[in-house]
């Protein structure tokens, strides 16, 4: 089974559809609401993991976008510079999704950009500025992905 996390954003005209409980009556995807921010008559955000198989995944997505939901991957917005990386470990005790975890007996930590959430604490506690954007991309932030 795949997942993918996802950022929807709704505008103000359809807010109240009821497009989320389709995704699961009609797609059979199992979804995970990791975090929303609703600004009433304005705009609702919604971080969602999408659980399923690919080709019903894309097929969710598109039925969002066939309802004017904008959606982003979390997986395209967050990046690490593996140059820059010494698996030093430092960011593996915040990350609250596992993304960023040391595989043993490498002791190499590996980073896993689907399950990333974009909560920006790796970025905020990497000494060496390994982890790009996740302080900059605010997925609640207005106005940024419009
Ligand atoms: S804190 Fe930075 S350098 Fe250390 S393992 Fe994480 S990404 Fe790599
Ligand atoms: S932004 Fe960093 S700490 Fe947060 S979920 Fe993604 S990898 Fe983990």
């Amino acid at each position: 089974m795949a997942s993918k996390n996802v950022l929807l954003i709704f505008k103000s005209n359809i807010m109240y559809k009821p497009v989320i409980y389709r995704l699961a009556r009609d797609f059979d995807l199992v979804f995970n609401i990791l975090e929303a921010k609703i600004l009433p008559r304005r705009e609702g955000r919604i971080l969602l993991e999408l659980r399923g198989s690919e080709d019903v995944i894309e097929k969710g997505i598109r039925f969002l976008e066939d309802n004017r939901v904008l959606v982003e991957l979390l997986a395209d917005k967050v990046w690490r510079e593996e140059e820059k990386c010494v698996h030093c470990g430092a960011c593996t005790g915040l990350c609250p999704t596992r993304a960023l975890s040391i595989e043993r007996p490498e002791m190499k930590v590996s980073f896993d950009v689907e399950k990333c959430v974009a909560c920006g604490m790796c970025g905020l506690v990497c000494p060496f500025g390994a982890m790009k954007d996740v302080t900059l991309f605010d997925p609640f932030a207005e106005g940024r992905h419009t």
